[in-house]
Protein backbone atom coordinates (compact mmCIF):
# COMPACT_ATOMS: atom_id res chain seq x y z
CA UNK A 1 0.00 0.00 0.00
CA UNK A 2 0.75 3.56 -0.98
CA UNK A 3 1.37 5.88 2.00
CA UNK A 4 -2.32 8.05 1.56
CA UNK A 5 -1.94 12.00 0.14
CA UNK A 6 -1.83 15.06 2.51
CA UNK A 7 -4.10 17.62 1.35
CA UNK A 8 -1.18 19.97 0.46
CA UNK A 9 -0.50 17.39 -2.56
CA UNK A 10 -2.35 18.62 -5.11
CA UNK A 11 -3.12 22.15 -3.89
CA UNK A 12 -3.35 24.79 -6.71
CA UNK A 13 -2.79 22.60 -9.57
CA UNK A 14 -2.77 24.36 -12.88
CA UNK A 15 -3.04 24.24 -16.69
CA UNK A 16 -0.49 26.54 -19.04
CA UNK A 17 -1.33 27.78 -22.12
CA UNK A 18 -1.14 24.22 -24.04
CA UNK A 19 -3.37 22.46 -21.08
CA UNK A 20 -0.68 20.74 -19.80
CA UNK A 21 -1.23 20.28 -15.38
CA UNK A 22 2.38 22.22 -14.14
CA UNK A 23 4.43 20.11 -12.53
CA UNK A 24 3.95 18.66 -9.31
CA UNK A 25 4.18 15.58 -6.67
CA UNK A 26 2.24 12.63 -8.17
CA UNK A 27 1.85 14.69 -11.21
CA UNK A 28 2.93 12.64 -14.36
CA UNK A 29 3.10 13.06 -17.90
CA UNK A 30 2.93 10.98 -20.41
CA UNK A 31 2.13 12.01 -23.61
CA UNK A 32 -0.32 9.82 -25.49
CA UNK A 33 -0.32 9.47 -29.66
CA UNK A 34 -4.11 9.11 -29.66
CA UNK A 35 -5.22 12.73 -29.81
CA UNK A 36 -5.66 15.67 -32.50
CA UNK A 37 -6.97 18.60 -32.60
CA UNK A 38 -10.21 20.67 -31.34
CA UNK A 39 -13.05 21.36 -34.25
CA UNK A 40 -12.04 24.83 -34.57
CA UNK A 41 -10.28 24.78 -31.95
CA UNK A 42 -13.28 25.06 -29.15
CA UNK A 43 -12.53 25.62 -25.63
CA UNK A 44 -14.40 22.62 -24.07
CA UNK A 45 -17.33 23.33 -21.76
CA UNK A 46 -18.17 19.33 -20.59
CA UNK A 47 -15.96 17.16 -18.27
CA UNK A 48 -16.55 13.53 -18.47
CA UNK A 49 -15.75 10.97 -15.98
CA UNK A 50 -15.11 7.77 -16.72
CA UNK A 51 -13.71 4.52 -14.41
CA UNK A 52 -11.57 1.94 -16.13
CA UNK A 53 -9.02 -0.70 -14.67
CA UNK A 54 -6.82 -3.27 -17.36
CA UNK A 55 -7.48 -5.83 -16.29
CA UNK A 56 -10.87 -4.97 -15.23
CA UNK A 57 -10.44 -4.98 -11.43
CA UNK A 58 -6.35 -4.96 -11.55
CA UNK A 59 -5.21 -2.23 -9.81
CA UNK A 60 -1.50 -3.06 -10.18
CA UNK A 61 1.20 -2.35 -12.98
CA UNK A 62 0.96 0.20 -15.56
CA UNK A 63 -1.88 -1.62 -18.40
CA UNK A 64 -3.40 1.86 -18.56
CA UNK A 65 -0.86 3.60 -19.19
CA UNK A 66 0.69 1.35 -21.45
CA UNK A 67 -2.64 0.90 -23.49
CA UNK A 68 -3.05 4.78 -23.87
CA UNK A 69 0.23 4.81 -25.53
CA UNK A 70 -0.35 1.80 -28.00
CA UNK A 71 2.33 -0.43 -26.12
CA UNK A 72 0.02 -2.47 -24.72
CA UNK A 73 1.57 -6.13 -23.90
CA UNK A 74 -1.42 -7.76 -25.56
CA UNK A 75 0.12 -11.19 -24.40
CA UNK A 76 0.28 -10.45 -20.62
CA UNK A 77 -3.52 -11.44 -19.88
CA UNK A 78 -6.29 -12.92 -21.98
CA UNK A 79 -8.87 -10.36 -21.40
CA UNK A 80 -6.50 -7.42 -23.09
CA UNK A 81 -7.62 -9.58 -26.19
CA UNK A 82 -10.90 -7.60 -26.27
CA UNK A 83 -8.86 -4.20 -26.70
CA UNK A 84 -6.34 -5.51 -28.90
CA UNK A 85 -5.90 -2.25 -31.55
CA UNK A 86 -8.06 -0.14 -30.22
CA UNK A 87 -6.30 3.58 -30.35
CA UNK A 88 -7.91 5.48 -27.20
CA UNK A 89 -7.11 7.96 -24.92
CA UNK A 90 -7.85 10.20 -22.04
CA UNK A 91 -7.11 13.55 -20.93
CA UNK A 92 -6.18 12.10 -17.28
CA UNK A 93 -6.43 8.96 -15.25
CA UNK A 94 -6.56 9.34 -11.13
CA UNK A 95 -4.96 6.28 -9.73
CA UNK A 96 -6.12 4.39 -6.87
CA UNK A 97 -3.19 6.29 -4.58
CA UNK A 98 -4.92 9.47 -6.30
CA UNK A 99 -1.63 10.30 -8.64
CA UNK A 100 -3.03 11.69 -11.52
CA UNK A 101 -1.26 11.15 -15.29
CA UNK A 102 -1.82 12.91 -18.27
CA UNK A 103 -1.86 11.84 -21.87
CA UNK A 104 -3.20 14.76 -23.67
CA UNK A 105 -3.17 18.29 -22.81
CA UNK A 106 -6.72 19.82 -22.66
CA UNK A 107 -6.56 22.20 -25.44
CA UNK A 108 -6.48 18.82 -27.76
CA UNK A 109 -8.77 16.37 -28.72
CA UNK A 110 -8.51 13.34 -26.67
CA UNK A 111 -10.32 9.71 -27.88
CA UNK A 112 -12.25 9.16 -24.81
CA UNK A 113 -16.03 8.99 -25.09
CA UNK A 114 -16.32 7.30 -28.59
CA UNK A 115 -20.16 7.43 -30.17
CA UNK A 116 -22.00 10.03 -27.66
CA UNK A 117 -24.52 12.68 -27.34
CA UNK A 118 -24.85 15.25 -24.50
CA UNK A 119 -27.59 17.93 -24.55
CA UNK A 120 -28.36 16.84 -28.14
CA UNK A 121 -24.70 17.42 -29.46
CA UNK A 122 -22.79 14.48 -30.56
CA UNK A 123 -18.96 13.38 -30.69
CA UNK A 124 -18.37 14.83 -26.80
CA UNK A 125 -14.76 14.19 -27.71
CA UNK A 126 -14.86 17.61 -29.43
CA UNK A 127 -15.93 19.62 -26.70
CA UNK A 128 -14.92 17.79 -23.44
CA UNK A 129 -11.96 16.94 -21.30
CA UNK A 130 -12.24 12.98 -20.00
CA UNK A 131 -10.67 11.90 -16.97
CA UNK A 132 -10.83 8.31 -16.03
CA UNK A 133 -10.66 7.39 -12.60
CA UNK A 134 -9.15 3.59 -11.84
CA UNK A 135 -11.56 1.58 -10.92
CA UNK A 136 -14.54 -0.71 -11.63
CA UNK A 137 -18.13 -0.18 -11.69
CA UNK A 138 -19.12 -2.13 -8.64
CA UNK A 139 -16.39 -1.23 -6.07
CA UNK A 140 -15.83 2.14 -4.13
CA UNK A 141 -13.32 5.18 -5.26
CA UNK A 142 -10.86 5.98 -2.52
CA UNK A 143 -10.73 9.41 -0.77
CA UNK A 144 -7.17 9.63 -2.55
CA UNK A 145 -9.16 9.72 -5.87
CA UNK A 146 -11.78 12.15 -4.95
CA UNK A 147 -9.51 15.04 -3.02
CA UNK A 148 -6.98 14.62 -6.68
CA UNK A 149 -10.64 14.72 -8.73
CA UNK A 150 -11.21 17.51 -7.08
CA UNK A 151 -8.49 19.54 -7.83
CA UNK A 152 -7.95 18.19 -11.23
CA UNK A 153 -11.61 19.55 -11.78
CA UNK A 154 -10.80 22.94 -10.30
CA UNK A 155 -7.61 23.10 -12.51
CA UNK A 156 -9.68 22.05 -15.46
CA UNK A 157 -12.56 24.63 -14.88
CA UNK A 158 -10.47 27.17 -14.09
CA UNK A 159 -8.52 27.14 -17.63
CA UNK A 160 -11.99 26.43 -19.49
CA UNK A 161 -15.23 26.88 -19.94
CA UNK A 162 -16.85 23.97 -18.08
CA UNK A 163 -20.69 23.80 -17.52
CA UNK A 164 -21.36 20.63 -17.65
CA UNK A 165 -20.38 17.36 -15.87
CA UNK A 166 -21.36 14.13 -16.87
CA UNK A 167 -20.20 10.18 -16.84
CA UNK A 168 -19.26 8.11 -19.83
CA UNK A 169 -22.84 6.29 -18.99
CA UNK A 170 -24.85 9.42 -19.36
CA UNK A 171 -23.86 10.27 -23.08
CA UNK A 172 -23.47 6.69 -24.16
CA UNK A 173 -26.64 5.00 -22.24
CA UNK A 174 -26.83 1.32 -23.28
CA UNK A 175 -22.97 1.19 -24.63
CA UNK A 176 -21.56 2.61 -21.70
CA UNK A 177 -21.75 2.22 -17.34
CA UNK A 178 -18.74 4.26 -16.27
CA UNK A 179 -17.83 5.45 -13.93
CA UNK A 180 -21.06 3.51 -12.43
CA UNK A 181 -23.01 3.10 -9.47
CA UNK A 182 -19.86 3.41 -6.86
CA UNK A 183 -18.93 7.15 -8.07
CA UNK A 184 -20.84 9.23 -5.48
CA UNK A 185 -21.84 12.12 -7.51
CA UNK A 186 -23.50 13.97 -4.10
CA UNK A 187 -19.93 13.78 -2.63
CA UNK A 188 -18.26 15.32 -6.07
CA UNK A 189 -20.90 18.26 -5.98
CA UNK A 190 -19.92 19.08 -2.43
CA UNK A 191 -16.10 18.97 -2.39
CA UNK A 192 -16.01 20.16 -5.61
CA UNK A 193 -18.92 22.91 -5.39
CA UNK A 194 -20.65 22.13 -8.65
CA UNK A 195 -24.81 23.26 -8.86
CA UNK A 196 -27.08 20.55 -9.14
CA UNK A 197 -28.18 21.90 -12.39
CA UNK A 198 -24.29 20.91 -13.73
CA UNK A 199 -24.31 17.57 -13.05
CA UNK A 200 -26.62 14.33 -14.20
CA UNK A 201 -29.75 13.04 -13.42
CA UNK A 202 -30.49 9.81 -12.55
CA UNK A 203 -28.99 7.46 -14.84
CA UNK A 204 -31.14 5.96 -17.69
CA UNK A 205 -32.07 2.69 -17.51
CA UNK A 206 -33.38 0.60 -20.53
CA UNK A 207 -34.48 1.49 -24.26
CA UNK A 208 -36.10 4.39 -23.26
CA UNK A 209 -32.78 6.10 -21.87
CA UNK A 210 -31.13 5.83 -25.41
CA UNK A 211 -29.88 8.48 -26.37
CA UNK A 212 -30.09 8.79 -31.11
ZN1 LIG B 1 -15.62 5.47 -20.25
Amino acid sequence: MKPPQGPSDHADLTLDDEGWLAPAAHIVRRPSPNHDARPDDESPSLLVLHNISLPPGGFDGDAIIDFFLNRLDYAAHPWFENIRGLRVSAHFLIRRDGAIVQFVPTCLRAWHAGASCFSGRERCNDFSVGIEIEGTDDQPFTDAQYLSLRRLAHAVRTRHPISDVCGHEHIAPGRKTDPGPCFDWARFAREGGWRPEQLPGPPPHGPSGLQQ
